[in-house]
């Protein structure tokens, strides 16, 4: 049984942990390994790496620091492959969806390579008769991130690329379900040239998160997982003094109105609820059918859903695989009868599924229920599974409305061919990323994410100039150089500018 190990100043090792939690393939619900799970202890020796290699990376110039992120970024786009079948055999998705985690990952690679461009301060000359005002922005120190199953490749490589590349030091704690991943990454930092210490990985749950939270040497700490986690971070780590960014947990509405094409809407509302098993922050969860746009989509949806081949993520005939754990398929069923107990319509109801060779794996088949209101668990809840769930609403206004009332704010679309609704749709909703007949609106590498509302705690988004800007911080320089025919300005008075 491998044993997955942390990595520190540029080495596996185990340092000093004694417990370890089992990692699955959720395709075959058997144990494929063993990840150790660090103590405060593990956390201090990985803090304490990442502290003395920062006083050597915080000066490579930006020629160094560049010349490392462009190896970087040959090295996982020729392990692309790796990287993928690592991601299917410990979280389940299915290749090709693994292949694009890593590609969008890239971008946020490709997007670093740009930092002297990024970084360049701003100078104003002779702001007062021979004094010169210039800006730049400097690197924090240790920074943490704190990551969740979902995306093991993609969402660090929303924050390391560029925490490193702003001269940072890192520390990353992925999550204990599928960690194999960082590992390869850890590897690939190295051969690319980047001094042991800068990126580190220690395994492990609450105890390691809680270690860097309160670690006096960690300023920064990027989380991304569950609302209720995104929180506590966020509180924990702002008393501590530190600078968070913590994005939590989604419920992702997409509008079809009655001039949308129901074919088209509903196959994008298939790909978007049923790809990766439901298991994305910006999955559409419930679609709000306006007017007399329900029936229409219901018909194409339920096609849809009934069409989609569930089976092993590594096999070539498998749109969607399983998902991440037995509990969590055991609380994905538990909601779909919920749904059915509180009154809505099962149009095709996912559970029970059996994949032939594969009858232990965590399988919920893609489940869609109409008639859903928003009193019911399936609405309040994330489900974070293969569940599409329909509501009904007369206009566009209540649609908007239902969206606003909802606590969550991360991602949202809506389908229609009128540019009026579209404008008065993205104008209108409360959301941090909006799609217009785009049913995942993840931005581009060189734009930020980021949700609203109980989908983001902190200020800034992650990536693109946002990232940048939360990994660093400013200083603004006021110089003068003197010369004897200079009059010597002095005065008690508050300095003003002439
Ligand atoms: P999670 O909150 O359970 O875990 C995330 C991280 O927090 C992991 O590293 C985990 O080890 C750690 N953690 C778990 N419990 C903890 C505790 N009690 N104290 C301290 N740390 C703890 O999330 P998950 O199940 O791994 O991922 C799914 C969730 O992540 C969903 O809610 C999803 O919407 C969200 N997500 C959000 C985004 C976004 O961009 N907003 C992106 C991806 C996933």
């Amino acid at each position: 049984m491998p044993t997955i190990e942390h990595w520190i100043a540029g080495k596996p090792t185990a340092l000093g942990s004694t417990r370890n939690a089992p990692v699955f393939n959720p395709a075959t619900g058997q144990q494929s390994g063993e990840v150790l799970l660090a103590s405060k202890a593990d956390v201090d020796d990985a803090v304490a790496a990442a502290r003395e290699a920062f006083v050597g990376w915080s000066q490579a110039s930006l020629t160094a620091r560049t010349k490392v992120l462009f190896a970087f970024r040959e090295l996982v786009n020729s392990h692309l492959g790796e990287l993928a079948e690592h991601i299917t055999a410990e979280h389940g998705k299915v290749l090709s969806d693994a292949r694009g985690e890593v590609q969008r990952g890239l971008e946020v690679v490709e997007f670093a390579c740009g930092i002297p461009q990024l970084l360049k301060g701003d100078y104003s000359d002779q702001a007062s008769a021979g004094v010169d005002v210039f800006s730049f922005r400097e690197p924090l120190g240790v920074v943490a991130g704190i990551t969740p199953f979902n995306f093991p490749v993609m969402v660090p490589m929303w924050m390391h690329p560029i925490a490193i590349a702003c001269g940072n030091t890192f520390v990353l704690k992925p999550s204990e379900r599928d960690p194999s991943g960082s590992q390869l990454i850890a590897r690939l930092w190295q051969e690319a040239g980047l001094p042991d210490g800068v990126f580190n990985v220690v395994n492990g749950d609450v105890e390691a998160v809680d270690a860097l939270l309160d670690h006096p040497d960690v300023a920064a700490v990027s989380f991304v997982g569950s609302t209720p986690i995104a929180r506590y971070i966020h509180e924990r780590a702002s008393a501590n003094g530190k600078r968070v960014q913590a994005l939590g947990g989604a419920k992702n509405h997409a509008i079809v109105m009655p001039d949308a094409d129901p074919s088209f809407a509903a196959e994008h509302l298939a790909a978007a609820a049923f790809g990766s098993a439901g298991e994305r922050c910006m999955a559409i969860s419930t679609a709000v059918a306006v007017g007399a746009a329900g029936d229409a989509l219901l018909t194409e949806v339920v096609a849809q859903a009934n069409a989609v081949r569930v089976g092993p993520g590594n096999a070539g005939t498998s749109d969607m695989g399983p998902v991440i754990t037995a509990a969590s398929r055991d609380r994905i069923v538990g909601l779909i009868q919920s749904g059915a107990d509180q009154g809505g319509t099962l149009a095709v109801d996912g559970r029970g599924l059996v994949v032939p060779e594969h009858e232990d794996g965590f399988w919920v088949g893609p489940t869609v229920i109409d008639h859903v209101q928003p009193s019911m668990d399936v609405y309040t809840e994330e489900i974070f599974g293969p569940v599409l769930t329909v509501v009904r609403a007369d206009t566009v206004a209540e649609a908007i409305a239902l969206i606003n009332s909802n606590p969550y704010g991360n991602g949202t679309a809506i389908f229609t061919s009128s540019g009026e609704t579209a404008r008065t749709f993205q104008r209108g909703v409360h959301v941090g990323m909006i799609g217009i007949n785009v049913p995942i609106p993840v931005p581009m590498a060189y734009y930020s994410f980021g949700g609203w509302k109980d989908s983001l705690f902190g200020d800034k988004h992650v990536h693109g100039p946002e990232g940048v800007s939360f990994y660093t911080r400013a200083k603004v320089v006021t110089s003068r150089w003197p010369h004897v025919e200079m009059p010597s300005g002095a005065s008690l008075q508050f300095p003003t500018m002439s």
